[in-house]
């Protein structure tokens, strides 16, 4: 269900004019998104998001992304999964095949986002890491990894919080793009979309909802609603639920003032 930007022209994220705009996934195609902007990203904006994309996909859930079978843009079929065996800092990359590899899910949780409850924040993101299965056959995957030896760790490449509450900055403000338009919100995230130095800010905009998630069968599911803050000030947020099906908990963005 491709959508179309509704500034013909005009960069989603730096809005500047250029007649070079690439097309721009709402979730990134690596994670399995389907739905796009077309003309959405000029050149230079492209290059930005598709570093902080490109660290999660390729850090955080590569192992994940390889067992559930999404391929992305490249299409490249994956059958093998590394983990590091051995202590650091001689540690070494070893290759499983992804049939005998325990598959676990990561992703990062966050506190509530600052805006809405008038507590800023002025530190880098920290987040806690949350761990999931995707098989039900784990005890004996994880079988399989104890005989690699003593030390191994599924994590392969380390992966930061600030790239991931970015990419739920970029996906919150690219909805509101494709579904409100820019004539009805005025935007909050860009800067910090675009900008490395503003970590500091991501959470003040980007939270995870506590409590029990609903049982879903979507990969991933994202919609907005308008919420006041308790400084009285109304806003777009953005709920956007990655790996849903996977039992990933669900985070918002505050993303827009609504005009
Ligand atoms: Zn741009």
């Amino acid at each position: 269900m491709p959508t179309r930007s509704p500034v013909e022209g005009i960069c989603i994220y730096c809005r500047t004019l250029s007649s070079n705009l690439g097309d721009e996934h709402i979730v990134p195609a690596s994670l399995g998104g389907k739905v796009l902007i077309r003309s959405a990203s000029c050149q230079s904006c492209e290059r930005i998001t598709s570093r902080f994309e490109n660290h999660c996909a390729d850090r955080m859930l590569r192992p994940a992304l390889t067992h559930i079978g999404i391929r992305g843009r490249t299409k490249i079929k994956r059958s093998q999964v590394a983990v590091k065996v051995g202590k650091a800092p001689y540690s070494k990359r070893h290759k499983m095949p992804v049939t005998e590899h325990p598959g676990m899910l990561w992703m990062f949780s966050f506190s509530v986002a600052g805006i809405l409850f008038g507590n800023t924040s002025s530190t880098p993101p920290v987040g806690r890491i949350i761990t999931r299965p995707i098989h039900e056959n784990i005890d004996h995957r994880l079988k399989n990894l104890s005989a690699l030896g003593p030390d191994v760790s599924l994590i392969d490449k380390p992966f930061d919080a600030a790239p991931f509450a970015r990419l739920l900055a970029k996906i919150a403000h690219c909805h509101l793009v494709a579904e409100i338009g820019f004539e009805h919100f005025e935007p909050l995230l860009p800067t910090l979309i675009l900008n490395d130095h503003s970590d500091e800010q991501l959470l003040n905009y980007v939270g995870t909802h506590i409590g029990k998630n609903p049982e879903s069968s979507d990969l991933h599911s994202i919609w907005h609603s308008k919420e006041r803050g308790t400084n009285g000030v109304e806003y777009y947020v953005v709920h956007i639920r990655l790996f849903g099906q996977y039992d990933m908990p669900m985070h918002y963005v505050v993303a827009g003032l609504p005009k």
